[in-house]
């Protein structure tokens, strides 16, 4: 177990260098870039720290370093919560697909279906293929209801609010509900309620310190991802935990 979890770590660390690569080709609507970001500002490549670029010293928007740590963390933490090793390529790439959506929602405001469509097919297929090796059925089809049930409440919310809920946030759903849905119903029900829960507390936050007024839109995608990746890695726990 732990050395999964190990090697998670380090394969997190490196997918760091690739996701900071796809948010700064999404940043400036480029073809992907698998491992070597450009800066922000002109073309040019990197230092080796990734802090600042080589032709012109421009200090980076998206730290490479930094993205490194959290992936890594992300990484590890996924995999210390997988039910079977089968899935845990799957729940890997569900983490990566959550740490490159919380930063390029962060950045530009927006879940791109360029990362978001091939994310959700790729490790979908990857926990339906898993879980059917582990012959684990009732779990593929809780996954798949908890995929379902979450987009469907998101959709209705972002009918009700009419523009103040991207349509982003519902397909972010959808994929959050499926991993969190296969692990359990307590972890779906983590994930969905959660991100409100956080989403709302940070808004009040931020209004009281005066840090955003009330005009100013958040993004929720954060919040959701936040959310699906506590419900992974501790839903089982606070599920126990709030029905002692
Ligand atoms: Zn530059």
């Amino acid at each position: 177990m732990w050395v999964s979890v190990l090697l998670s770590v380090v394969v997190g660390a490196i997918a760091g260098r690739s996701i900071a690569a796809e948010v700064s080709a999404h940043r400036k609507q480029r073809p992907d870039r698998w491992w070597d970001p450009e800066c922000d500002v002109c073309d040019g490549s990197l230092t080796a720290t990734m802090i600042r670029c080589t032709p012109e010293g421009h200090p980076q928007r998206v730290m490479t370093p930094l993205l490194t740590v959290i992936s890594g963390i992300t990484f590890g933490a996924v995999a210390s919560a997988v039910p079977s090793l089968w899935v845990l390529p799957a729940y890997l790439v569900f983490a990566a697909a959550m740490v490159t959506l919380t930063v390029t929602d962060l950045d530009t405001k927006l879940i791109p279906n360029r990362i978001l469509g091939p994310a959700t097919a790729i490790s979908g297929t990857a926990l339906i293929v898993g879980g059917l090796i582990d012959a684990d059925i009732s779990a593929v089809v809780r996954g798949a209801a908890g995929g379902l049930i979450y987009f469907g409440g998101m959709f209705l919310l972002a009918l009700i609010a009419r523009g103040g809920l991207g349509f982003g946030d519902v397909k972010l759903a959808f994929l959050i509900g499926v991993f969190a849905g296969y692990i359990g119903w307590g972890p779906l029900v983590v994930a969905a309620v959660g991100g409100f829960l956080i989403g709302g507390l940070v808004a009040i936050v931020l209004l009281v310190t005066r840090l955003s007024r009330r005009k100013d839109s958040i993004p929720f995608g954060p919040f959701m991802t936040l959310a699906g990746i506590i419900a992974v890695v501790f839903g089982d726990d606070i599920t126990r935990w709030y029905l002692r």
